[in-house]
């Protein structure tokens, strides 16, 4: 298979002065497109910022023959980051959102602080870029978005409760981008990544880090992002070589007659039915309400 090129195209990739974020810029840049690199230059923690983390990255990119811009605002001003792709390169093809911090600690001792800024990155920066660059791509019927996930808001992680909540919101957020932009062929699907990064290294030992390289996600961004790429709404684990795509299962269910004899007791009764998965189906939208309503009315009383 030829190489993938993304020639007269560009990228905006947040939080790019490390980690993955600065493997997706080295990659994109080599395969021809021009790319904004963003990052605030904070600490992990969210702290500070810095101009230095986006402008090691571009000169990097640069210094091997390639294009690329650096943008130093936060996510949360979205809109001034893909005004400095629309600025210096005239579009915007491909939007990565993957700047990220982490406030971990207990619930128990969780602060408002740190659940807000924590949704504040994740969430509301990963809108704000998108929504800045959503009227380009509908008005060139072209767009690819990467939003950024993690384990942590698919399976909950301990400590982590204000991150796994943005994470999951991540899922919701990809999952409307893509019905909404599939028929303008803007499509958006969203990964949880697994890499030796900061974020990784004061929490994973270092052998098994060593076998996290952060640019063994981009092949799957790569091939995601690019123009003849039809997966649209799709969540992806990737790191350490694996790719993997989930979904969600629903178990056949329990249907009662919903009359005054759907009683908890009722439920209880038939629970296993609840979570039996023997004939599970997977769904990409709500169950056929409807549908089950007719079923149940015609159903007899049920047992209490
Ligand atoms: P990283 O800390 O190296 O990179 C994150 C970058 O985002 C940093 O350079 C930081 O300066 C930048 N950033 C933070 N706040 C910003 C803001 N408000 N505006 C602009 N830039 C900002 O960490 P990483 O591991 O490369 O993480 C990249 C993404 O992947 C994050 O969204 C993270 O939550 C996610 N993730 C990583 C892992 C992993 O194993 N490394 C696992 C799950 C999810």
């Amino acid at each position: 298979m030829s190489k993938l090129r993304y020639d007269g195209q560009v990228v905006v990739v947040t939080g790019a002065g490390g980690g993955l974020g600065r493997e997706y810029c080295l990659y994109f840049a080599s395969r021809g497109a021009s790319v904004v690199v963003n990052d605030l230059g904070g600490s992990f923690k969210g702290e500070g910022k810095s101009t230095k983390a986006a402008d090691v990255v571009v000169d990097e990119i640069k210094a091997a023959g390639g294009k690329a811009v650096a943008n130093y605002d936060s996510v949360t001003d979205g809109e001034k980051i893909i005004e400095t792709a629309i600025k210096n390169y005239g579009r915007i093809d491909v939007l990565i959102n993957n700047a990220g911090i982490l406030r971990d600690i207990s619930f128990k001792n969780m602060k408002d602080q740190d659940w807000d800024l924590i949704i504040a990155v994740h969430v509301k920066g990963s809108y704000k870029c998108a929504r800045a660059a959503w009227p380009y791509f509908r008005k060139q019927k072209y767009g690819r978005v990467i939003n950024t996930a993690s384990a942590a808001g698919l399976f909950g992680s301990f400590g982590q409760c204000n991150y796994s909540a943005a994470k999951l919101a991540m899922v919701g957020f990809t999952e409307t981008l893509a019905k909404e932009g599939a028929k303008y062929n803007i499509h958006a699907n969203v990964i949880a990544p697994i890499a030796a990064s900061r974020m990784t290294e004061t929490v994973m030992p270092p052998d098994i880090l060593a076998n996290l390289k952060p640019d063994w996600v981009v092949p799957l961004v790569a091939v995601l992002v690019h123009k003849d790429a039809e997966e649209n709404g799709s969540i992806f684990e990737v790191g350490g070589g694996h790719v993997a795509k989930l979904r969600w299962e629903r178990s056949s269910g329990l249907l009662l007659k919903a009359d005054d004899t759907y009683t908890p007791g009722a439920i209880l009764k038939k629970w296993d039915q609840v979570s039996d998965f023997k004939n599970a189906e997977y769904p990409t939208g709500a169950a056929d309400f409807m549908g089950l309503l007719e079923k149940s009315m015609e159903m007899g009383p049920n047992d209490k």
